[in-house]
């Protein structure tokens, strides 16, 4: 793990940020007929050279969060601020500036990489609406040098993506989104796709190269042990919204909200010592559709602490009024009424 500038602004700060899409019923004649609110009112900041972990079931809204980080999506409302100025406000020539600086490594290396490109043309290819990066001639160098920095032979530059195996193929993805000199990486869910044997040498690799560049990463996965390593902090998401946002150490042993803490007891522990005396939280039911989400707290319906209170009043993502002060350091938001460190009531 990278240590971040400790009071560091944010490169990235997202707010209230919303991403509707309609749900519409005929062929001919479309009619709305709702909304699946895929991400509904999400905020946070990511700090100059931190890795910032986004966590969810599949569903819960990750993706469309990347997309709209890198302008692949158009928010319904809110704000995406690059180093102050909102993104989502600017005009085609602006933002086309402000893309080239966060790029986007995608998730599944055999699906994302197009077979019919090689592989010089697939890492290259940003160069084509960006030339002054890497102008005609020295395109083949600067592709050669991508391909030695994420660790493959710059002799493969010809060879084609099915030549090469999925992690290979991941540093392919990485060259390429690398390609631009970007300043943030938000990398969605990019070892998901991998062996267990593999992922680490990715997420290795990933680290190396934000040391290296200096980067800022948002760092996507649906389970909590993926992200642990490399993530300074960690947000939690739920059907659309953020529940819980702390540093790794405040995730990972001092969780307050109950969904974190039903996430973290599904993650398998090496120890057996740590594993006694743990209990597994089995929640019930199924993840609520986001075109119909429930009433004040999403997690209601399947959380053991629910009361009246969590369906009619919606909690914020907020440092809980009952926790200011208690435990390391302040700035952990839970988005829970009767949010409680666990960890501090066993002994
Ligand atoms: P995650 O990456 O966490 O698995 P997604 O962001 O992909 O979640 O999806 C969040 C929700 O939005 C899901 O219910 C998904 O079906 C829905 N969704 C995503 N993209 C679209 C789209 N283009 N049109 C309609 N619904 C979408
Ligand atoms: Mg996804």
């Amino acid at each position: 793990m990278t240590t971040p500038p400790a009071q560091s602004e944010s490169i990235l700060e997202v707010r209230d940020l919303v991403k509707h899409y309609p749900l519409t019923q005929g062929i001919l004649i479309k009619k709305q007929i709702g909304a699946v609110r895929a991400v509904d009112g999400v905020s946070f900041g990511l700090r100059q050279g931190e890795t910032l972990g986004i966590v969810g079931e599949s569903g819960c809204g990750k993706s469309t969060v990347a997309k709209m980080l890198v302008s692949l999506e158009k928010p319904t409302a809110g704000q995406i601020l690059y180093k102050g100025e909102d993104v989502t406000k600017l005009s085609d020539r602006a933002l086309k500036a402000v893309r080239r600086n966060i790029q986007m490594v995608f998730q599944d290396p055999y699906t994302s990489l197009n077979p019919r490109m090689t592989v010089g043309d697939i890492i290259g290819e940003p160069y084509d609406i960006h030339p002054e990066v890497a102008p005609k001639g020295s395109r083949r160098a600067r592709v050669q040098e991508l391909l030695d920095v994420v660790g493959l032979n710059p002799e493969y530059i010809n060879r084609y993506p099915h030549q090469f195996s999925g992690g290979q193929r991941q540093r392919i993805g990485i060259a390429r989104g690398l390609a631009l000199r970007p300043e943030i990486i938000v990398a969605d869910e990019p070892v998901s796709a991998l062996d267990v044997s593999v992922q680490a040498q990715v997420v290795n690799l990933l680290e190396r190269l934000q040391d290296e560049f200096g980067l800022s990463y948002a760092f996507i996965a649906h389970d909590l042990s993926v992200v642990r390593h490399i993530s300074d902090r960690v947000a939690v998401m739920y059907l659309g919204r953020i529940v819980e946002l702390g540093t790794d150490v405040q995730i990972y042993d001092h969780a307050t909200h109950p969904y974190t803490q039903a996430l973290l007891s599904a993650v398998p522990v090496p120890d057996p010592e740590a594993r006694e005396g743990r209990e597994r939280i089995l929640l019930a039911g199924d993840v609520p559709s986001p075109a119909n989400p429930p009433s004040g707290c999403r997690f209601r319906t399947r959380c053991w602490k629910a009361q009246e209170r969590c369906a009619q009043e919606v909690p914020l993502l907020v440092v809980p009024p009952h926790l200011e002060g208690v435990g390391g350091p302040a700035e952990h938001p839970s988005a829970c009424f009767f949010a409680e460190d666990m960890s501090a009531t066993e002994e």
